[in-house]
């Protein structure tokens, strides 16, 4: 039982369980109530349900495809707004909202915007559905209305467009259906342009072809934007062409019609002739320019006035008056002219005066400006009136105040004067050149300027000759009188000047200060000569004399003295002086001056002195005579080289303290270093002539000298000569008498010895003591004849050598191979190898030697000679002689293995009588003469050869001789 009570229990729950969850589905079904839906969206047009805030809840596919989406593209919160066009979003949300408040909605034509942005206009049939009594959603369908609107509206445009024709129907009208390529003219247009209805074809050409060719671009930019739909209307003028060929002026108007899509289709419109009505606007237009031209063109501001009030007035006038053209109008000249110039106008305009006059005009603001005014009688619109110019003369008086500037201001003096010689005008310039206060003062002083102003009178009658021929004057230099009485120099300029009929008027023309430049021309010119003077010149006082001439010329140089100091010495030396009241100036010690020396104070301070008598206490040189009177003025300035005052020159005057001007300051001290360097360089140059004197006697003497010292020389050797030929006449006779006795005691020598063996030795064979002296006997007869034969060599090196140096050698030369030679003093020597086993002798003698020209004899004893000392000083190892070719010469080379000799032996072994001590000491070695290699070096010398050894101690040694193929004869 409890199993069916649980089964039981458990069955209530499932049921319980399954009431509720139907009870959910149903109410879930009665708020979605799909089943109506699925009906609704299967009718054939587009239809939606919205909630309350117009968020889209259902759609069928009409819908979409109204609007151009698929179903994806819907987003699930998408709203009404998101389709309606922007204009309309607040007008839709109102609706939503009347919904809530009123629960009412009404269908409406709305503009939306499909997915590809292309307008449609839709109309909506909403209705709202309720549940419980109350709104919950929007159910609605939908029609395309767009193609019936666009038809509303062209039915629209068409209307005006009628109306437009018909207003202007009593114009030329024309159409054209672009499509149906259909142009019509109506017969008014085409006799407008002077055709018949079947003269002028209706097609567009036709129209084109007879519009003016500026005109063209213009009418076809202002009818495009109508053809092409994006201006409903124009209005254009143009010209065309008449049949009569004349230009008709045409107002073409012309609207377009436009098809459901949009496109232009048709263009009509009319034609207006407005020809007659161009012309009269050109010409007024023409009229207008023209008086707008001349009433600008004119520089004068012109009235025209009548008794004295404004009637009109041209541009300028406005423009020069600052007034609009009607503000003058009413008013009278008057009272354009400052106050001051009223009455002269009113004056001259009663009179009736012509000529021009000057008065000060005032602008509208005020500013007052000069103007020059003529005026004339005419008679405008049949009555007597003024014509007033009115001339701005601002810049001429600008100008003229500029030039009076000019004038004013110039630094050159400038004038006017009259041929009887007064002045007209100057400027101050002109006073201040000539000294006068001012130009009054000028004008009223100089009565007669020929005798007044200039220091010569012949120089103005000269200028005013040459005006007269020339016209004018240039840079005429000439000297005035100042005010003051002194005199400048000036150059003047000036020309003639005539009125219009040819009647000479006065001078006019200017003048400049030029006394500035004239001294220091004259400056120039002095030291140009002075220093000319160091040339010209022979000697210092001539100098000195030459400087004291050159000042003289450009101030008063009557006293005049040089000093020159001597700071060694300690002395003022006066090397040149000319004075009215002094003889010669003496040298002053300085150590003894006592006292005022202005002139050494000029050197000491190396400036110029300037002194006149009231400073001047005790005289220019306190070594003057005493009767000397004192000077009124002195001026001192110093000589200076290099920048150092080496002495002073000065002047003096002594009457006039004021004889000395600035000028004449300026010009001693521009000449001081110039006199200083000349009275330098000419000392210099005295001393250099002096030295130069002292130099030629010097080698005059050293000249005479060496001259003797040369004849000595010359007779030393002269003396020598004879002594030398002397000595070898003396050599080669002692030689011969020494060679004679030597042959004898040598050969008696050898023969005493011979018999001395013979027939005494055996017989004294038993003594031992005999036997020891006989020994010694022999040995000393051998010694007699060694020593005889090395003396023999001795005599014979000697004679030959004697023989070479005094030329008496005897050379029998002639072309030979290098190789006999060779050979052949091989084979002399070759005895000396044969006993000697431990030195072999080799010999390397190149074949086909080209053939020497020489004496074989010599040079064979040169390497006889070689060979000789070579085996002499080699006691193991080889002798080599090499011959061969070496470029231009023949190289014989004697090398040994022997002693060799040390580099400091090398140069002195050829000399004569040289013999190496040390080492020549080989045992069983025959003494030798110490001649042989001097020998050599002489033969071989003859040839042009060279002889040079390359040897080192123990290292053996090579003596080297060349000879040149090509002979080298002396
Ligand atoms: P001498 O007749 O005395 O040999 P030379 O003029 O021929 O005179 O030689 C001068 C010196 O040169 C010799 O005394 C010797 O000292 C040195 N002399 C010459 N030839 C050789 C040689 N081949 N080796 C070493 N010394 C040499």
């Amino acid at each position: 039982m409890t199993d069916d009570k649980d089964t039981r229990q458990e069955l209530i729950a499932e049921l319980t369980a399954l009431r509720q969850r139907v009870d959910e589905l149903e109410t879930a079904l009665s708020e979605v109530p799909a089943s109506e839906w699925d009906v609704f969206k299967t009718l054939p047009m587009p239809v939606y349900e919205t909630d309350l805030s117009g968020r889209l809840l259902h759609y069928n596919d009409e819908c979409l495809a109204l609007f151009g989406y698929e179903h994806h593209e819907i987003a699930p919160d998408m709203k009404v707004d998101d389709f309606i066009h922007p204009d309309f979003i607040q007008e839709t949300r109102e609706r939503y909202a009347r919904i809530q408040k009123d629960g009412s909605i009404s269908g409406r034509i709305v503009p939306v915007l499909k997915k590809n942005g292309a307008v449609i206009y839709i109309k909506t049939f909403p209705s709202i559905l309720e549940r419980n009594g109350k709104p919950f959603k929007v159910r609605g369908t939908i029609v395309d209305v767009t193609e019936m609107r666009d038809t509303q509206e062209a039915l629209r445009e068409s209307e005006e467009r009628y109306v437009l024709v018909v207003k202007g129907a009593n114009d030329g009208i024309w159409d054209w259906d672009i499509d149906a390529e259909i142009t019509y003219y109506s017969p008014r247009y085409k006799a407008m342009l002077g055709y018949e209805d079947h003269e002028f074809p209706n097609t567009g050409e036709a129209w084109r072809e007879k519009l003016h060719p500026d005109d063209r671009e213009r009418v076809l930019a202002t009818t495009r934007p109508c053809e092409t739909g994006k201006e409903k209307q124009f209005e254009v003028e143009y010209r065309m062409r008449h049949k009569d060929g004349s230009w008709r002026w045409i107002l073409g108007r012309g609207g377009c019609l436009k098809n459901k899509k949009g496109k232009v289709y048709r263009l009509a419109g009319t034609h207006t002739d407005i020809t007659e009505r161009k012309k009269a606007e050109q010409a007024i237009r023409e009229s207008e320019e023209l008086h707008n031209a001349l009433s600008r063109a004119t520089f004068e501001g012109i009235f025209i006035s009548e008794n004295g009030n404004i009637l009109a007035a041209n541009h300028t006038a406005s423009e020069m008056f600052g007034c609009e053209h009607g503000e003058f109008i009413g008013f009278s000249l008057t009272d354009f002219v400052a106050d001051d110039f009223r009455e002269l106008t009113r004056n001259n305009i009663r009179t009736g005066r012509e000529d021009p006059y000057e008065v000060m005009a005032v602008h509208k603001d005020g500013t007052v400006f000069p103007v020059e005014i003529q005026e004339k009688t005419f008679v405008f619109k049949n009555k007597e009136a003024r014509v007033v110019a009115v001339r701005d003369v601002t810049r001429r008086k600008q100008a003229e105040d500029r030039y009076r500037g000019l004038f004013e201001n110039a630094t050159e003096g400038i004038y006017q004067s009259t041929p009887d010689g007064r002045f007209l005008t100057t400027n101050k310039s002109f006073a201040d050149i000539l000294g006068y206060d001012d130009t009054e003062e000028l004008i009223d002083s100089i009565l007669d300027i020929r005798s007044q102003m200039y220091a010569e009178g012949a120089d103005r009658d000269m200028a005013i000759e040459t005006m007269k021929r020339h016209g004018k004057i240039l840079d005429f230099e000439t000297r005035v009188k100042r005010r003051d009485g002194s005199i400048i120099w000036i150059s003047e300029s000036a020309r003639m000047v005539y009125d219009d009929s040819g009647d000479f008027l006065y001078f006019e023309g200017f003048i400049k200060d030029i006394t500035e430049r004239r001294i220091n021309q004259r400056t120039t010119q002095v030291l140009y000569e002075i220093s000319s003077a160091v040339s010209t010149t022979s000697d210092l006082q001539e100098l000195y004399r030459t400087i004291h001439g050159v000042l003289s010329q450009a101030v008063d140089a009557t006293n005049f003295h040089i000093a020159l100091l001597n700071e060694e010495e300690g002395t003022l030396t006066f090397p040149y002086s000319h004075d009215e009241c002094q003889e010669d100036f003496r040298k002053i010690n300085l150590s003894e001056l006592k006292g005022n020396c202005p002139t050494l104070d000029v050197i000491r301070s190396n400036k110029p002195l300037f002194i006149t008598h009231d400073r001047m206490k005790c005289g220019p040189l306190p070594d003057t005579h005493s009767e000397n009177p004192t000077a009124a003025v002195w001026l001192g300035v110093p000589l200076t080289v290099k920048g150092r005052a080496i002495g002073a020159m000065a002047i003096q005057h002594y009457s006039d303290k004021d004889h000395y001007t600035d000028s004449d300051i300026k010009l001693m001290t521009a000449a001081s270093e110039q006199v200083g360097l000349a009275i330098e360089r000419k000392g210099t140059e005295e001393e250099l002539f002096r030295l130069n004197e002292q130099l030629e006697s010097m080698v005059l003497d050293r000249t005479r000298q060496l001259l003797d010292k040369a004849r000595e020389l010359e007779m030393a050797n002269q003396r020598l000569k004879e002594l030398d030929k002397l000595k070898s006449a003396l050599i080669s006779s002692i030689s011969h008498e020494l060679r004679t006795p030597l042959t004898s005691i040598r050969g008696f020598a050898k023969l005493t010895l011979k018999d001395f063996e013979r027939y005494f030795e055996r017989t004294d064979e038993a003594d031992p003591k005999l036997l020891k002296r006989s020994e010694r006997l022999k040995q000393n007869l051998r010694i007699v004849e060694s020593e005889g034969e090395r003396l023999t060599r001795l005599i014979n090196d000697f004679l030959d050598l004697n023989r070479i140096e005094s030329g008496r050698m005897e050379w029998n030369d002639r072309m030979i191979a290098p190789g006999i030679i060779a050979r052949s003093a091989a084979n002399s020597v070759m005895g000396q190898f044969v006993d000697n086993s431990d030195v072999e002798f080799v010999q390397n003698i190149e074949e086909n030697l080209p053939g020497i020209l020489v004496d074989p004899d010599r040079i064979q004893q040169v390497l006889i000679n070689l060979l000789h000392n070579a085996s002499k000083f080699t006691t193991k190892g080889e002798v080599r002689m090499i011959v061969e070719q070496k470029g231009g010469v023949i190289r014989f080379t004697v090398s040994d293995t022997g002693i060799g000799i040390p580099k400091e032996d090398q140069q002195m072994i050829f000399e004569k009588f040289q013999k190496r001590r040390q080492g020549d000491t080989l045992s069983g070695v025959k003494e030798g003469t110490g001649l042989g290699l001097a020998i050599c070096r002489e033969l071989i010398s003859r040839y042009g050869g060279s002889i040079w050894v390359e040897s080192a101690p123990g290292q053996g040694s090579d003596f080297i001789f060349d000879i040149p193929i090509q002979p080298v004869l002396p």
